[in-house]
């Protein structure tokens, strides 16, 4: 199987991970050889109520007895999609009550973009320096990472940077801005916490000219950071939000949501103004209803902080020069790119998954399943401190 993986497959890097699952199981993952592996990522912040959930799984179950895909997205009345609709409507402010489903983050971030335009009818966009918004020809235009996007130039014009969390760069946001695209944390720059003052202040500024706050919560949302989404650490609310990755319960959908009068615009002038043959497929949204159900259950979101603060306690080494965390989403800094490959390397080797940040080479990161358990936690971090003691001695 690994020979045929490296031939037939196409590969992402010279040096993937390279297990062979052959099953996953709450927070998980076991190879062909029986081997167990503390999953400390969750996939990318997908697994959020840990691998195979029941409740998932049951409700995956259940719609594969009904029906699987029957038309592209908006044309039939399908009521996992539906009921999938109504609960993001619940769980999100007034304002954040349409959503349109797709397939995938970036995905999600191409039509927000497409929606602000649209809405607006402007064109520039502004982002921010180490963002990480997807790997599309318009969601890479807006991540603010040069290393990943020179290859792939020219990509969409009028999109401007600014520095993260620096309120004065915010004039830049102007009577021509269609659009401000921001993660409210910074994930892949490494756990980037702005102030609240910052926040408030872009919204106010966006208020000011007119243009639409996009917050990509795709990795910080679902309870992530503590919340069931991160824009509540802010008391500060975007025109259109884009989610993926933990909504559903490790099945492939996105969704952005608006309000009704923003997302209307994409029925009309032209009709059809984004449309996707898969988006909402019903099993992935079935799942979706069942990880949100799971999650509003008492005794999830509301440990993830006392979950993150073990963490913080246990792992202690004076190698580790910055520990960046909110809730569970956590970038553990060392002094060079050499170390954290080798803590990554070395947690692997003793069945603990880690992993890197695209925009951050100095620091590893642990994102768990926030059903992780308290000595979960606590076996997890006794591996990953002897790994940094190693590596330090090295
Ligand atoms: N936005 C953020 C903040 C992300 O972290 C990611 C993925 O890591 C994406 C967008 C892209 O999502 P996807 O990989 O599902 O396209």
């Amino acid at each position: 199987m690994k020979n045929d993986f490296f031939k037939f497959q196409a590969q992402t890097t010279p040096f993937p991970l390279a297990i062979e699952v052959e099953k996953a199981e709450g927070i998980f993952i076991y190879d062909t050889s029986g081997r167990r592996y503390y999953d400390l990522v969750s996939g990318i912040a997908v697994c959020n109520i840990g691998h195979r959930h029941p409740r998932v799984i049951t409700a995956i179950q259940n719609q594969l007895e009904k029906y699987l895909h029957v038309m592209p997205y908006g044309e039939m009345i399908q009521s996992p999609q539906v009921k999938l609709a109504k609960m993001i409507s619940s769980i999100l402010p007034d304002g954040l009550d349409v959503s349109y489903f797709v397939n995938s983050g970036a995905e999600a971030v191409e039509a927000a973009l497409k929606l602000a335009k649209r809405f607006t009818g402007r064109t520039e966009i502004v982002s921010f320096h180490k963002s990480y918004h997807g790997n599309t020809h318009g969601a890479l235009s807006v991540s603010g990472n040069e290393e990943k996007k020179f290859a792939f130039r020219p990509l969409l014009p009028d999109v401007r940077f600014v520095t993260f969390n620096e309120e004065e760069e915010l004039n830049a946001i102007t009577e021509k801005t269609a659009a401000v695209i921001i993660e409210p944390i910074q994930g892949d720059a490494g756990v980037r916490v702005p102030g609240q003052n910052f926040m408030r202040a872009l919204r106010s500024r966006c208020t000011e000219v007119g243009a639409m706050l996009i917050f990509d919560e795709i990795q910080t949302g679902f309870g992530r950071t503590g919340k069931m989404f991160a824009m509540e650490h802010f008391g500060v609310q975007p025109d259109i939000l884009t989610i993926a990755k933990g909504l559903g319960g490790g099945m492939p959908i996105g969704a952005f949501v608006s309000s009704d009068e923003v997302m209307s615009t994409l029925s009309h002038h032209p009709m059809l103004g984004h449309i996707t043959t898969f988006g909402g497929h019903p099993v992935n949204c079935a799942a979706a209803v069942a990880n949100i159900e799971v999650l509003r259950e008492p005794g999830i979101i509301d440990e993830v902080e006392a979950k993150g603060q073990l963490f913080e306690k246990l792992l202690q080494h004076p190698a580790i020069v910055d520990f960046r965390r909110i809730g569970l989403m956590m970038a553990i800094e060392f002094k060079d790119f050499d170390t954290v490959e080798a803590i990554v390397k070395g947690c692997l080797a003793k069945g603990v998954i880690t992993f890197w940040f695209l925009s951050n080479n100095v620091s590893f990161r642990l994102q768990p399943p926030l059903t992780i358990s308290t000595s979960e936690i606590e076996e997890a971090c006794v591996i990953i401190n002897a790994v940094i003691l190693e590596c330090d001695n090295a």
